[in-house]
């Protein structure tokens, strides 16, 4: 990498984490996203751009045109928090009662805004197109589609796409990479379960919605146990189950809330049918009766073999060997996904561990600001090796 660049690295450094600390103390909720994109907007006219702002609601996008023909590549970070009270102890916490980036979405926009200002900096040694895509909504599944809808990767077409994620489960200092399927397929649903309510000391004259929820939940689990592929994992998992209001009244409804995660595309489009015909059965041998809204979420995060093999160049000329990870797949979804859909394109994880080992949306999470630095200068080097 040119020596200006390397120059222009360093001086972002601080500028990155001075950026990353303004946006840590506004977190806002998926698809509330209206001061950290009048922040990102602000910062990136600042640095020269004219960004578009309010796609797909709260979505910024910032385009780098050289006027020189090149690759289009396009990095994308997310900028949503979690409902989550923070307990960092951090004298930057966040300022906003109930929501907090224990997801690191802060150090991601930081870190696009980080490489947009050096990027910008070295545009007269490009030649092509880079475009910075701010996401709103990433923890509901709700933002990358309305910003493809909008056509943020067509005209210029899109040629490569990358995103980054802060990762706790790998050491910091490292990355990790890894071609092919990285991240699970997630979709979600909500059930409701309608019996017949009653005294608690008559269950025969009732349909008790409880007791059938508990079946639901038990049968629920034996699909993924006895009708999946043991070499293929996925999980069903029920997350809520609200049901009743006192001991001795025989509930007529239950309400529960599940996700399911999977790697193979045929499992992901057939769990709606899945779920239907073994929750329609235990409910038809009880006599209860349900409603259940399936919604589909987003396909697996599966990184191009290509571009897998572009980061990891980069990462080599940058970190060298002993600094690169093949990192295990996990079973979280992300809707990066859609993104890889469009383009070639692969998803990164950058070390973020901590002594004190706290994970991804724990309200007491630390992330490592040394770290950003390291971010940006990948995605930097990513555009210098692809447009120069
Ligand atoms: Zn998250
Ligand atoms: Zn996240």
């Amino acid at each position: 990498m040119q020596q200006r660049l390397k120059k222009n690295l360093e001086a972002a450094r601080g500028w990155t984490i001075q950026l990353r600390r303004e946006l840590h103390k506004i977190p806002e909720l998926a698809q509330e996203e209206e001061k950290t994109a009048a922040l990102v907007a602000k910062t990136l006219g600042e640095l020269g751009f004219t960004p578009q702002t309010g796609v797909g609601k709260h979505g910024v996008v910032a385009t780098l045109d050289t006027g020189r023909p090149g690759p289009v590549v396009m990095f994308r970070a997310d900028m949503d928090a979690l409902p989550i009270q923070e307990e960092s102890g951090l004298p930057f916490a966040s300022t906003h009662q109930g929501a907090a980036h224990c997801c690191g979405h802060d150090c991601h926009t930081a870190m696009l805004l980080g490489t947009a200002k050096v990027l910008s900096e070295a545009k007269d040694k490009l030649s092509g197109v880079v475009r910075f895509v701010f996401q709103p909504a990433e923890e509901a599944v709700s933002g990358a589609r309305p910003m493809i809808a909008e056509g943020i990767m067509d005209s210029p077409k899109v040629d490569y796409c990358f995103g980054m994620h802060v990762w706790p489960a790998v050491p910091k200092g490292q990355v990790g990479i890894k071609s092919g399927d990285l991240m699970a397929a997630m979709s979600w649903f909500d059930l409701e379960i309608i019996g017949k309510g009653g005294h608690g000391a008559m269950p025969h004259l009732c349909v008790d919605a409880l007791e059938v929820g508990t079946q639901v939940v038990s049968a629920l689990q034996r699909i993924t146990s006895r009708q999946m592929n043991p070499m293929q994992p996925t999980v069903v998992t029920i997350g809520e189950f609200h049901a009743g209001t006192a001991m001795n009244i025989i509930p007529d409804r239950a309400e529960l809330h599940g996700t399911t995660r999977t790697f193979d595309k045929e499992v992901w489009r057939t769990w709606d049918k899945r779920l239907r015909s073994v929750i329609a059965g235990v409910c038809a041998s009880m006599g209860a009766d349900f409603k259940l809204e399936f919604h589909q979420g987003v396909p697996p995060v599966s990184n191009d073999p290509q571009a897998t093999d572009i980061v990891r160049k980069a990462a080599l000329t940058l970190l060298g060997a002993d600094r690169i990870i093949e990192p295990e797949p996990t079973m979280g979804g992300e809707d990066m996904s859609l993104f890889l859909e469009q383009a070639k394109g692969a998803f990164v994880f950058l070390g973020a561990q901590m002594e004190d080992g706290f994970p991804l949306h724990n309200p007491k999470i630390v992330f490592p600001e040394d770290i950003l630095a390291t971010g940006v200068a990948l995605n930097c080097q990513i555009a210098w090796d692809l447009l120069t």
